[in-house]
Formats: structure tokens, C-alpha cells, sequence
């Protein structure tokens, strides 16, 4: 019988999951899909590879199923997919790492010990990640359980870049630039050399621009830097995300204004970026096609923001050979990849408009001295890999490399 992984992301209202049978040497998708709403009104629904529907199912409006009896409706739903397959493993993204685990880890409760530490780190995230690895330790504890961490692949960065200029006792305690989306970029970096092998052995920065957005300068497929730091609210503005401010700004809003942590936390998670800056709506295709002056505003703040960030990653980096766009609006919104390579012209990128039009996978001319690329990112895929991995069938560097070009 073909082994399968499941991988889970689990959020403070959704759990996501995917399912990947074994198909020779690689993983294959079978199955996804979510519960949504897990504590207002839940809804669930499940796809298979084709797109098409094969579960869904609505609780209706109040109802609390509570993280557990999203994950106990998963469990029932998967006993049915399964019937082919034998699970061999969960995998989960899990936020974050701390300074301990530069690699994913198999979890068993001392694990999960260590794993709870972390909460205070990335409070909104950390506690659901976790929720059902506890929950499946105590319900199958005979299946398998890998951690897959957002910090983990920037754990390659350069010490200076790790720094805040604060006292060094607060850097020792873990008060530092730890990135995230390491999974997004560290598939990238796997399927790289696929597209531009120039590019993996050379200087690359990698834009993941979904909802939550960052940027990764990648050397010889090592993260080196990113723009995010100690919590995943640093960096490039968001869909309702700040990014990057002065500190300054928070003190006057906590001594002029009165204003909580509480307060400012939702202020800077939930009613910033591109919804704050436009007052309409953090989806990007809103505002493109709005003729609303504040949409239009919050686009140039936008893409202003991933020139500037783009010029400090190629400085950390000594120079740039590459640029990649990746997630929701990296990979959909030519107008958008348009006009970050417009404003990268200076680095040496040349836009092919009809390429990006057509979605590249090449996007720049040949003239160009640094290539562009649009190539979509497989986080799932990565955290089943992982999985696999450390459940002893090895996937070798160079399988994932020949699979990515297929
Ligand atoms: P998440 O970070 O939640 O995984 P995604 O990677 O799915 O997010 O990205 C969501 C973003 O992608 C939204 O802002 C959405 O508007 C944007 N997006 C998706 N398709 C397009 C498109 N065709 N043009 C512009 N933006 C798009």
C-alpha cells in the first residue's frame, strides 16, 4: 500500500491540510482543503488534486467547534481518503523555532515542551500551531509527528545580520531578527537550479507576496537576510500588516494616545498595510481595480517599499543575479511584478512585458544583467518532504531537483 503525509497548518480560526501520497520517488498531491470559521460559523471543504469538491460541510452560524472538533471532523473525513493509502506521518508548519532548531524536528511531548516556549515569540501563531500536534499525540500516538519551522532556514544567517542594536544582554535572551516564510523560500531554493542555475549558485532575492509579505536574499541557496525580524509583523507593508516603523511611533501612540498593547498589536497586525493605507480593502485585486486615490496610494506605498527593501537586500548581498516572485500576488499580478521590475531597473532587470504577461516562468530579457522569474511557491510540499525525510525515506537534493523541472 502507498504511504501518504498529511500536513497541517493550523491558525487561530482555519486548519488547513493537505494530503501527499507516495508516488516513486517524490510526493504527489491526493487531496486539500480547510475548516474555516472554527469558532463563529464552520465550514469545510475538501478538493482533490483535480480542484473538484469531494467534502464539504457547514455547521452554521455560532456554532463553536472549538480546534478540536475541527481536527476530530478532519480525522473522519481522512479515515475515508485513506483507504488506499497508510499514513505514515503528520507534518505541521509550526511559526517558530527560536534559536534551537535550524532544521525540522520529529515531536514527541518533550518536544512539545521545548516547541511552548516559544509562544511568547509569535503569540497569534505559536499556541494554534500546536494545538493539534498535542491533540494527535494524545489521540494517535502511534503516527508520527514532524514540526516544520517559518525561522528555520534563516538560522543560515550571518550573525551581524541576526542583530537589533540594543544591549547585547537582550540579544543572548533571544530578542532578534529571526525571519519567517523559511519554508516558501527554502522550496524555492529547491526548485531553483531548475529555472536558472546561474541564479541558485549565485545572488538571489526571492519576493513572497501573499497576504503576509516578506523578502529573502538568498546566496548560493542560503538565506542570508530577510525583511522580517523577531515577529512576523516587520518588513514590507502588508494586506494588514505595518511592516516596518520607527519603535518612536509605538511610544508616542502608547504616551500621547493612551493607547494598549492590545491595541496597538491589532493596530499594527489587523489595521495597517494595504486595508490602513487605503481604508477599502487589504486584497490586492480590490485595489488594482479600484479608482479610489487612497487605493492608489497604498499600491505605490507598496511597491515603493519592495524597491527600497530590494536595494538592502542586494547590498547584503554584494550584488544581485536574480529576482523571484512568489505567492498570491507574486504569482498573479503582472501589473504589480511590472512595476517592481520597473523600479529595479537601476540593479539591472529588464522587464519582458509579454512574458510576464504570460506569467514567465522568465519574465526579464536576456539583455537584462539580473533575470526574473515567477515561479509558485509549494509550502505544503516542502513540510511533506521534510517529513518524509525524517521518517527515514531520504528525498535526496537531487530528486527534488529533477522533480522540479518536470
Ligand atoms: P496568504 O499569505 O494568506 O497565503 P496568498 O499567497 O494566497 O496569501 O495571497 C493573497 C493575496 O494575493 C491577496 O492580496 C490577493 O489579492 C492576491 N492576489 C491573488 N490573485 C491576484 C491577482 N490576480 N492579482 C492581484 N493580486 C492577487
Amino acid at each position: 500500500m502507498a504511504q501518504a503525509i498529511l500536513v497541517v497548518n493550523a491558525g487561530s480560526s482555519s486548519i488547513k491540510f493537505s494530503l501527499f501520497a507516495e508516488r516513486g520517488s517524490d510526493l504527489e498531491l491526493d487531496c486539500r482543503g480547510q475548516i474555516e470559521g472554527i469558532s463563529t460559523s464552520p465550514h469545510f471543504i475538501a478538493r482533490d488534486r483535480a480542484g473538484a469538491i469531494i467534502g464539504e460541510r457547514s455547521w452554521g452560524e455560532g456554532v463553536n467547534l472549538g480546534h478540536d472538533g475541527a481536527l476530530e471532523h478532519l480525522r473522519s473525513f481522512l479515515r475515508g481518503e485513506l483507504k488506499d493509502l497508510q499514513l505514515a506521518g503528520v507534518g505541521h508548519r509550526v511559526v517558530h523555532g527560536g534559536l534551537e532548531y535550524a532544521e525540522p524536528v520529529r515531536v514527541d511531548s518533550e518536544v512539545l515542551g521545548a516547541l511552548k516556549k516559544f509562544i511568547p515569540l509569535a503569540p497569534l501563531h505559536q499556541p494554534h500551531n500546536l494545538t493539534p500536534i498535542r491533540l494527535l499525540l494524545e489521540r494517535m500516538p502511534q503516527v508520527p509527528q514532524v514540526a516544520c519551522f517559518d525561522t528555520a532556514f534563516h538560522r543560515s544567517n550571518p550573525e551581524i545580520a541576526q542583530w537589533f542594536a540594543l544591549p547585547a544582554e537582550m540579544h543572548e535572551a533571544g530578542v532578534r531578527r529571526y525571519g519567517f516564510h523559511g519554508l516558501s523560500y527554502e522550496y524555492i531554493a529547491s526548485v531553483l537550479p531548475g529555472f536558472d542555475a546561474g541564479a541558485a549558485a549565485g545572488r538571489t532575492v526571492v519576493l513572497h507576496l501573499g497576504n503576509g509579505a516578506s523578502m529573502c536574499a538568498l546566496d548560493r541557496g542560503r538565506s542570508v537576510a530577510s525583511t522580517m525580524g523577531f515577529t512576523a509583523v516587520d518588513g514590507l507593508p502588508m494586506g494588514t500588516r505595518c511592516g516596518a516603523i520607527d519603535p518612536g511611533v509605538i511610544l508616542y501612540l502608547m504616551s500621547e494616545r493612551k493607547m494598549t498593547a492590545s491595541a496597538i498589536e491589532k493596530l499594527v497586525y489587523k489595521q495597517s498595510g494595504l486595508l490602513g493605507v487605503s481604508g477599502i480593502s487589504s486584497d490586492m485585486r480590490t485595489l488594482l481595480a479600484s479608482d479610489d486615490p487612497r487605493a492608489a496610494l497604498a499600491v505605490d506605498l507598496y511597491v515603493y517599499r519592495i524597491g527600497r527593501e530590494l536595494g538592502s537586500l542586494a547590498a547584503a548581498l554584494g550584488g544581485l543575479d536574480a529576482i523571484v516572485f512568489t505567492a498570491g500576488i507574486g504569482e498573479n499580478s503582472a501589473a504589480i511584478r511590472e512595476r517592481v521590475c520597473l523600479a529595479a531597473a537601476w540593479l539591472g532587470v529588464e522587464l519582458d512585458a509579454a512574458a510576464n504577461d504570460s506569467r514567465g516562468p522568465r519574465i526579464s530579457t536576456a539583455r537584462g544583467r539580473v533575470s526574473a522569474w515567477v515561479i509558485p511557491t509549494n509550502e505544503e510540499l516542502m513540510i511533506a518532504r521534510h517529513t518524509r525525510r525524517l521518517l527515514g525515506n531520504a528525498v535526496t537534493n537531487q530528486e527534488v531537483r529533477l522533480n522540479a523541472k518536470g
